[in-house]
This record gives C-alpha cells, sequence and structure tokens, in this order.
C-alpha cells in the first residue's frame, strides 16, 4: 500500500497511521485511506523489461557462434566468408540458418524501439509519484542503456569475423 498524498511505500501494515514521509493518514482497514500501487508494480515491471532487455543482444552474439559451430559440424571444417554460403550447406542447416538471420535483421528496429522507450523511460523517472522504487527505476534503464551499447558495438565489430560470414 502506498500514501495517498505522497506514494510513499508504506508497507504491508494493516494498523491505522500516519505515513513517515508527508503525514497523511491512513487505515489498513479501510482502502480507501491508501493507494493500492498496482501503477507501480506495472512500472516496475515495464522498467525491468527495459533492463532484462539489454541481454537480447548478447544473446544473438552466442547464437551466430552456435550457427557457425553448427556449419562446423556440416561442413567438416570452419565456414569460410564468401566460400562456404550459408544457404547451400544443407537442409537441416538452412533450418538454423534462415531464423538467425531473420532474427539479425531484427535487431535494428528492435534497438530503435528500445531506445525510444528509454527516453520515455529516463522522462518518467524524476515522476514523483512514484519516487519510491527511484532507485530501481534508474538502475534497470543504466543497465539497459549499457548492455545495448556493449553488444551492438560487440555485433558491430564481429572479431570473429562470424557474422561477416553469415550475412554476406
Ligand atoms: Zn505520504
Amino acid at each position: 500500500m502506498y500514501c495517498l498524498a505522497c506514494h510513499y511505500d508504506l508497507g504491508g501494515s494493516v494498523e491505522a497511521g500516519r505515513c513517515p514521509e508527508c503525514g497523511r493518514e491512513f487505515d489498513g482497514g479501510e482502502p480507501s485511506s491508501y493507494a493500492r500501487g498496482d501503477e507501480q508494480r506495472l512500472l516496475r515491471i515495464g522498467f525491468w523489461f527495459l533492463g532484462a532487455s539489454a541481454l537480447v543482444p548478447g544473446v544473438m552474439y552466442l547464437l551466430v557462434h552456435l550457427v557457425w559451430v553448427v556449419g562446423f559440424i556440416f561442413l567438416g571444417y570452419g565456414p569460410r566468408a564468401g566460400l562456404d554460403d550459408p544457404s547451400e550447406i544443407s537442409v537441416l542447416f538452412s533450418l538454423l540458418y534462415y531464423p538467425t538471420v531473420f532474427l539479425m535483421a531484427l535487431m535494428l528496429p528492435l534497438s530503435a524501439g528500445v531506445l525510444l522507450l528509454m527516453v520515455v523511460a529516463i522522462l518518467t523517472i524524476r515522476d514523483r509519484e512514484f519516487h519510491s522504487t527511484f532507485g530501481r527505476r534508474v538502475f534497470w534503464v543504466v543497465s539497459g542503456l549499457a548492455g545495448w551499447s556493449l553488444g551492438l558495438v560487440i555485433l558491430r565489430t564481429d572479431v570473429t569475423g562470424v557474422l561477416n560470414w553469415l550475412m554476406d
């Protein structure tokens, strides 16, 4: 339950009392005297998803290497960019290759969408109504931004050259 005036987190207290933050009275037995905090929960889940989405580029990086390893198994040697066309290795390999290429193509619109959500999140982060979860929201936004930028740089630089082979 949350204070109606300042949205301070009052915990699960069933007793009547005063908000430690602003002094407004509340009564645990009287639902109209406090806020239930559904919005808070929804917002918290939204921020959590934003932070967790930062794992997407990293998972993508692992996936393209998995495809390379499977290609290695089919060919008997490491696939070479420009020489071993991924679409002609085998039908079975294509079942892994095409979905991966499709997911890679989604990375750009997906990262643009996440960036847009990040901007919205940063704009709401200082909203006084939700100040009791401020620290956690900052944490998820910072984690999200860090994970996405790091992940996209790793994908972009393609140190192992696997993306060069897969996407050419
Ligand atoms: Zn209060």
